[in-house]
């Protein structure tokens, strides 16, 4: 999971890197008054998890509160590279003397860890490795290792620094690094590194990268980034944000009429191919990754069926690890829950099989939904029913 600029800034200033004075804004009339507050000049940062934003426009700087109100209003709302921008880092402006490179990450292959330092910050560090290798610093870590006081030192040096400079940039990498560490990251970018007029650094940007496959270790972390991700409005991309909030595996949207949710990826490519076998058009594919849980599968309804599009849910479930039961439960809790409100013309159509099957049908029985233990019969129903509505 990639950080916005504004959260990787909050775990920079947690482990004791110094950032440039600021705060997140999403209306133009907030930045108005933070930039009264702070005193101008201000840099004005688009939060989007694209980088370049230099280039393409999303990083400006204004001279008092009324340019910074017309520069918010000009970015919030609009989009950078293809991202919606939510909304805005104020920052103070800092008077840069010179700009370095500064960061970790983890080599894919080797799966060591490797520090990337250069005196020639500010550009990307592709475009520095091109036109001057020999100003990039890549020093390989030894996991057991560590980055030891005379590596970061010897790496400082290398980038040309000498005394406090050279102390305070050595610092900056360890800490760089033992965010890697302490956070499962896969990269920790600082670029630019700003050295200030006054001899200080200060991260003025700030590129964290987290390992998704250690989420479990770092649940809370991924709890309060995900609850910081902007909302979209409405229509299939609050939808798509909606399955990736609730933590589903998988969640597409074609087109047709037809949703489909399935308990596992197999069994969920097996409904799409039989479906479209069967003549029938498939609105949004979902997949529960194959252990679901009650509220899972009840979350993935809610989801499927707020697409107006579609018509009929078929719900193909093969019991391994998830119980018929359960699943069951899940459905039937969605149909209490939306009472009336289920849409009469969008009809829920369950092939159950596997793990306490029989107790599964019975729950479902007298809920309303059309339920099937061979598959074909149930894709049959399916497509009839899209052709109905
Ligand atoms: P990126 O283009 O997405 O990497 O965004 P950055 O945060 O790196 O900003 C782009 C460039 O804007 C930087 O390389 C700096 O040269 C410049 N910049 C950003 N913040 C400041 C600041 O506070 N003071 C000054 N003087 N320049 C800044
Ligand atoms: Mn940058």
């Amino acid at each position: 999971m990639r950080l916005y600029e504004f959260q990787a800034k909050r775990i920079f200033v947690e482990n004791g890197i110094k950032v440039p004075r600021g705060i997140v804004a999403s209306s133009s009339y907030e930045v108005f008054d933070v930039v009264k507050e702070f005193g101008a000049p201000v840099i004005i940062k688009a939060q989007v998890l694209v980088g370049g934003r230099g280039l393409a426009g999303g990083v400006k700087s204004a001279e008092d509160e009324y340019e910074a109100r017309e520069i918010a209003d000009q970015l919030i709302g609009g989009s950078l590279k293809n991202e919606d921008i939510a909304s805005v880092l104020v920052e103070e402006k800092v008077s840069i003397e010179k700009e370095f490179f500064a960061g970790a990450l983890i080599d894919y292959q080797s799966k060591s860890p490797v520090i990337i330092a250069s005196s020639k910050g500010g550009v990307d560090i592709e475009s520095i490795a091109l036109e001057n290798s020999k100003e990039i610093i890549i020093e390989k870590l030894d996991d057991k290792i560590g980055l030891t006081d005379y590596i970061a030192r010897r790496i400082a040096k290398a980038v040309g620094l000498k005394g406090r400079s050279m102390l305070s940039f050595a610092n900056i990498l360890q800490s760089i690094f033992s965010i890697l560490k302490k956070y499962d990251a896969t990269l920790v970018e600082v670029n630019p590194l700003a050295l200030t007029a006054e001899g200080k650094f200060i991260a003025v940007d700030a590129k964290i990268t987290l390992d998704d496959n250690a989420s479990f270790r770092q649940s809370e972390l991924f709890n309060v980034l995900k609850s910081e991700k902007p909302k979209p409005g409405q229509g299939s991309k609050l939808r798509k944000y909606q399955a990736e909030k609730a933590d589903i595996p998988t969640y597409l949207e074609l087109a047709g009429n037809i949703g489909i949710i399935a308990d596992g990826a197999g069994t969920g490519m097996l409904t799409l191919d039989l479906t479209k076998d069967y003549g029938g058009e498939v609105e949004s594919y979902c997949e529960l990754g194959g252990r679901a849980t009650p509220k899972l599968i009840e979350e993935a309804m809610k989801i499927v069926l707020s697409n107006e599009e579609v018509n009929v849910l078929l719900i193909n479930l093969i019991g391994g690890l998830n119980r018929m039961d359960e699943m069951a439960q899940g459905i039937t809790s969605y149909i209490a829950n939306k009472g009336k409100e289920v849409r009469n013309e969008q009809e829920i159509v369950v092939r159950m099989s596997g793990t306490l099957e029989e107790e599964g049908r019975r729950i479902l029985a007298g809920s309303g939904v059309s339920s099937f233990d061979n598959i074909y019969d149930a894709i049959e129903r399916v497509v009839e029913a899209s052709r109905r509505c």
